[in-house]
């Protein structure tokens, strides 16, 4: 470490917040210089592989010459604009090309600033909405424990109740209604008791709210698709909103472009982020349903009430439709594919492993699953040891590679798990 490293070092242990940390922090996180491709270069000159895509964002790797490309252009004619009163081509066209990708129904979208402001429109959207369908009375939220929907507080309390701290915040959090985590399977008598669940308390739901067949940051647990078709069917049987949170799974992280085309669904509300400007700039975007717009814009109020400062930054809705573009010829799908077949043959083996509780690989996700804690700090530094950046927490030692990771990558990613493995 130089010395310039240090003193940069020592300044952010003194006055910078990092996630989820204590101040000062507890250790000292890792100093980046620069990143290109799939590799972060630290201060120190040393570089990893990126196992974490930036949490899910960074699908396309660092400094892609076309992403680079969107942004210096778009700068050169604005960085940003208010969005009340006024428009722009980016918005417009990123807008039109996300009504496109996504499941049929859905067609007006809402862009914002990032994924827990996005949560929040979509819950703002429903709330609004049965208020102005003559239902005030219903202003709760069900989902399935386990999940994972932003950090702001109404996402928070739909997050799972023991991971997301609850505890923490009793008589601040609205309660919400929640049904046991998703089976990996499908099980009738799970599907039963989550329609019995949601009929039961049709009279205070205004929504569903699930992320689809990948739960993440709750918890990295996957389920059957099937129970997206359950919870379809029985949110429109009650008059109640389904919504998707895809913030994590959108873009073809799970083998598919969206987590809902694993069943075919469309939700009523749907929300995107993360991976929408490939990792450049945060932005995220709500879409709705005619049916739900109509509701909202016929109601008191006679819009949505909101409108952050930043929507539809330009600079981020000109890098996300480049990003979109590079999904356009279909080639992520066949790497997801490559990356899901490295992920299995690398992580198998450390099933039965000591301290291994389970392996599971879906898409371009690969999760370990210790029987005991992570150490964090032991572990993260086994992975740097072995030229590669990951990302623990709880229990879990997980990736989700940027798509244009090579198979070697891939091998020094396995390797570096298991690795990090040893270690905790
Ligand atoms: C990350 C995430 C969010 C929150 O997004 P931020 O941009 O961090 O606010 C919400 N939902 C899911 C499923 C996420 O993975």
């Amino acid at each position: 470490m130089t010395p310039a490293g240090r003193d940069l070092l020592a300044l952010d242990r003194a006055h910078v917040w990092h996630p989820y940390g204590p101040m000062p922090g507890r250790n000292d996180p890792y100093l980046v210089q620069s990143a290109a491709g799939v590799r972060l270069r630290l201060a120190d000159g040393r570089e990893l592989v990126d196992g974490m895509s930036s949490w899910w964002a960074a699908v396309h790797g660092y400094r892609h010459p076309v992403l680079d490309a969107a942004l210096t252009d778009q700068a050169g004619r604005m960085s940003h604009v208010m969005f009340g009163g006024l428009t722009h081509e980016p918005a417009i066209r990123l807008a039109a090309t996300l009504v496109e990708l996504t499941p049929p129904g859905l067609e007006h979208v809402f862009l914002c600033d990032s994924g827990s402001i996005g949560v929040e429109v979509a819950i703002k959207m429903a709330l609004q909405a049965q208020r102005a369908l003559g239902r005030p009375g219903r202003q709760k939220l069900a989902t399935w424990r386990g999940g994972y929907h932003g950090d702001t507080f109404h996402p928070m309390s739909v997050c799972d109740p023991e991971g997301g701290m609850h505890a923490l915040w009793t008589g601040v959090l609205p309660a919400q209604v929640f049904a046991d985590p998703p089976p990996a399977a499908f099980e009738q008598a799970y599907a039963d008791s989550l329609t019995d669940l949601i009929a039961r308390h049709e009279g205070e739901l205004a929504a569903v709210i699930v992320e689809p067949v990948v739960q993440g940051a709750g918890g990295m647990r996957f389920h059957d698709p099937e129970y997206l078709r359950v919870l379809r069917e029985v949110t429109a049987e009650h008059g109640i909103f389904l919504i998707f949170d895809e913030i994590a799974t959108g873009f073809g992280r799970t083998g598919r472009f969206f987590a809902a085309d694993h069943a075919g669904v469309s939700p009523d509300i749907m929300c995107l982020g993360k991976a929408l400007t490939g990792g450049y700039l945060t932005l995220a975007a709500t879409l709705c349903t005619p049916e739900v717009a109509a509701a909202i814009s016929a109601g008191e109020g006679g819009g949505l009430m909101h409108g952050p400062t930043f929507m539809g930054n330009p600079l981020a809705c000109a890098v996300a439709s480049a990003s979109l573009g590079l999904l356009s010829d279909g080639r992520w799908a066949h790497r997801v594919r490559d990356i899901e077949s490295s992920l299995r043959s690398g992580l198998e083996p450390l099933r039965g492993a000591q301290g291994v509780a389970d392996v599971r690989v879906l898409g371009a996700i690969g999760v370990v699953q210790l029987d005991h804690p992570v150490d964090m700090a032991r572990a993260t530094a086994a992975a740097v040891a072995a030229g590669v950046w990951l990302r623990p927490f709880r229990d879990l030692i997980y990736t989700m590679p940027p798509y244009v990771t090579d198979d070697a990558d891939m091998a020094r990613i396995t390797a570096g798990i298991a690795a990090a493995v040893a270690a905790s």
